[in-house]
């Protein structure tokens, strides 16, 4: 067999996957002939099998370096739930349970043993991996996480320092390192901190394609709006909040609103938040809402959406926290909630600072995170571009590429504002500068006689929220300064003076804010792939509660979708799916086929019942769906269901239609009725013309019908 048939070999046994990722048959590769490997893949790229497919592959012991319980505990389920031999060793243990757990590994009963760094290279520790060397071998160490072994980073653990002394003791067994940090700096930090052996060094692509992401505007009602979103979803989801307030704040109000959320910051107690935490992973709750301290170790793969309800302090920071969404390669949604305040409370944050060196450093990520929030340019690009990688053309999975924001050329409205500004001899902010443009009465403007001015009232032809979307523009683009002392008054520089001198065209992005919400209030209708995902995802939840593990360790989003869609019937047909092992069959194979003949069996029944056509309709009708909608989901012509409608409002099961013909509409119809009388459809439709359906007349008909 050649090597790579025999690697797909191995990776089908082991994990049920019928291809590698991007990266990992090279990586593997190179690990079974003992290179020392950089691995960096961003978050869900699949690093963790970079080093245990070898390790199931070589003889001895391969050990990770892993720097949290929670991380070393999920991964060791996940091996455990594929039969693979794996274990940790960290101090949640009692000296008992480590000492059998140490007894497996000398009985060669352990491929994979996550280990803290501190115990690696502690007194009592070090002599038993001497030990294991000699009796069993290593194959090598994994070093996960390994950005923490650099103070550039933005985790820095010294304990990660000592790693390098495995070098000196173990110089013949390769070492791993893997990260999701994007620097360079780090990168190199990492192969010197290390001792790093002419490391082949894999640098995955940042791009991550199914994540969708998009920017709202954060407006008064933006709880309502992220209310309805989340409503709508039916996956778990993170909600990030820039301060422990409003992480209470809107947990609260989301439990309120029926949402099963619960909030996770650092000044809760310790217990209440691990609590939270493992309540998230394990599918008891929907929604965490969190300040950034949230996230790290978290493996959670199945997390459908991260909403960031205040703006991220940084891109980098932004990328990592909204990329914990989708890890399964599934699609999953990275949504920023971004107003214009917000940069002054983060500029707060940044001027209480003590080094001018670290407020600059802030204001620059600053500026490139609200680059991206106001950015049209597809987001996807704008992220990767921040990597120093290109993406070419159009993502077709952002907002920005689904949906591009209109360019107005508005010129001479700046025109008006920036001489509005200099006539107000730059001494005021915004505000102001629109009261005075929009001809408003206030007190103050007459205090220093700004009703005078040439420049006053000539701005009436637009709305407040119009001049201020010009007047932000304007200094994103440079084109206007605005003091940051506090007061924000606004002051012309070069470009202002060029625009005012026509030497300078201005083009804004025009906001308009109905598009998103035609898309929130989008009909929707289950289809029976989706109900019995549901029912499968409510099966794994009581399978891993069962077995006191967390529900995506058992089928990934991904496996489950595919046993949905293909609804095997047989173990063969279950075996075929992506994601499941033989050894997962025999644990859980059973229960499945069961679930979906259950499922096909309710279907049958709720079907041959003999439901009135005219009732199934009414039914989705008062779902929310219109005819058309209607008529695609039961495969029924339009005018079938009109009919459908026109019988239930005979019947008086249907009292209402303004929503279906308007009032006025309505009256014009019954006159002609009146008129022609009620026997028949097209003497009326003739007498009304091609302005009125026949569908319209029905429903009309039907009505005056149920009047006489
Ligand atoms: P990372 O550590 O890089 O964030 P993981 O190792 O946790 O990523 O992998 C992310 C997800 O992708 C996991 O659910 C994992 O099972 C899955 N995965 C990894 N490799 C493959 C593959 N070759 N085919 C399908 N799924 C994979
Ligand atoms: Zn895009």
């Amino acid at each position: 067999m050649s090597q790579s048939n025999y690697l797909k070999k191995s990776l089908r046994y082991f994990f049920g996957y019928s291809s590698f990722r991007p990266g990992q048959a090279e990586i593997v590769q190179e690990a079974l002939q003992n290179y020392d490997l950089l691995i960096i893949m961003p978050t869900g790229g699949g690093k963790s099998l970079c080093f245990q497919l070898p390790a199931l592959l070589k003889p001895g012991l391969s050990v990770v370096v892993s720097p949290l319980i929670a991380l070393m505990q999920d991964q060791v389920d996940t091996l455990l739930d594929n039969g693979i031999g794996a274990t940790f060793l960290n101090s949640s243990l009692s000296p008992q349970e480590i000492h059998s757990r140490e007894q497996a590994v000398v009985h060669g009963k352990i491929k994979l043993l996550y280990v803290a760094p501190e115990r690696l290279l502690n007194k009592k520790f070090a002599p038993f991996l001497g030990f294991i060397f000699k009796k069993i071998g290593i194959s090598a160490f994994a070093i996960d996480e390994a950005h923490c072994v650099s103070e550039w980073g933005h985790d820095f653990r010294p304990e990660y320092r000592q790693l390098k002394q495995l070098r000196e003791y173990y110089p013949s067994v390769p070492m791993l390192a893997l990260t999701a940090t994007a620097t360079k700096r780090v990168q190199e930090d990492i192969v010197k901190q290390l001792g790093l052996r002419q490391p082949r060094i894999h640098i995955a692509s940042f791009n991550r394609p199914n994540l969708y992401y998009n920017v709202k505007a954060k407006e008064r009602d933006s709880y309502n709006e992220l209310l309805t979103y989340i409503r709508r979803q039916k996956g778990a989801g993170i909600v990030y909040c820039l301060s422990r307030r409003s992480v209470d704040k809107i947990a609260f109000h989301l439990q309120k609103d029926g949402v099963d959320a619960l909030p996770y910051h650092a000044g809760m107690d310790d217990k209440t938040r691990r609590l939270n935490q493992s309540s998230f992973i394990r599918d008891d709750i929907q929604v965490i809402v969190a300040t950034i301290a949230f996230g790290m170790g978290i493996d959670k793969s199945d997390v459908r959406f991260v909403i960031h309800y205040d703006l991220p302090r940084n891109l980098e920071g932004y990328y990592q926290e909204s990329g914990r969404a989708g890890r399964d390669g599934e699609s999953a949604e990275c949504t920023l909630f971004f107003s214009l305040s917000d940069i002054k409370k983060i500029e707060y944050i940044i001027n209480q600072k003590n080094s001018p060196q670290e407020r600059k450093i802030s204001r620059q990520q600053l500026r490139q995170i609200v680059d991206y929030a106001e950015g049209i340019d597809c987001r996807h690009t704008i992220i990767l571009r921040y990597f120093g990688e290109k993406l070419l053309g159009n993502c077709g999975n952002c907002d920005n590429c689904l949906s591009p924001k209109p360019i107005e050329d508005w010129t001479i409205e700046a025109q008006k504002f920036l001489s509005c500004v200099v006539r107000c001899n730059e001494k005021f902010g915004m505000t102001h500068i629109i009261d005075v443009l929009r001809g408003s009465k206030k007190r103050k403007i007459e205090k220093y006689g700004h009703h005078l001015l040439s420049t006053y009232s000539i701005g009436k032809d637009k709305s407040s929220a119009e001049w201020k979307m010009l007047g932000r523009s304007l200094i994103y683009q440079n084109l206007l300064d605005e003091t940051s002392d506090g007061f924000s008054i606004l002051k012309l520089n070069k470009s202002s003076w060029e625009i005012l001198r026509k030497q300078r065209k201005v083009e804004i992005i025009v906001n308009k804010r109905a598009v998103s919400n035609i898309l929130t209030k989008k009909k929707y209708v289950a289809t029976e792939t989706e109900l019995l995902f549901d029912r499968l995802r409510n099966l794994r939840k009581q399978l891993a509660d069962n077995n006191n593990i967390a529900p995506y360790i058992i089928f990934s989003d991904s496996s489950l979708k595919l046993i949905a869609q293909l609804k095997p019937k047989n173990i063969q047909d279950f075996s075929k799916i992506s994601g499941i092992t033989d050894f997962k069959i025999n644990q859980y194979g059973e229960e499945v086929l069961s679930e979906i003949r259950s499922f096909f069996q309710e279907e049958n029944n709720k079907n041959s019942l003999s439901v009135p056509s005219n009732r199934i309709t009414l039914q989705l009708y008062k779902k929310g769906l219109d005819p058309a909608e209607i008529a695609k989901a039961r495969g029924l012509k339009e005018s079938t269901i009109y009919s459908h409608l026109s019988e239930l409002i005979e019947v008086r099961q249907l009292v209402n239609i303004d929503e279906l013909v308007t009032p006025v509409r309505q009256n014009v119809i019954i006159q002609a009725i009146q008129k022609i009388g009620d026997g028949f459809l097209t003497p009326i439709k003739e007498y009304l013309g091609d302005d009125y359906s026949y569908s319209e007349i029905k429903l009309v008909r039907a009505l005056y019908r149920r009047e006489q």
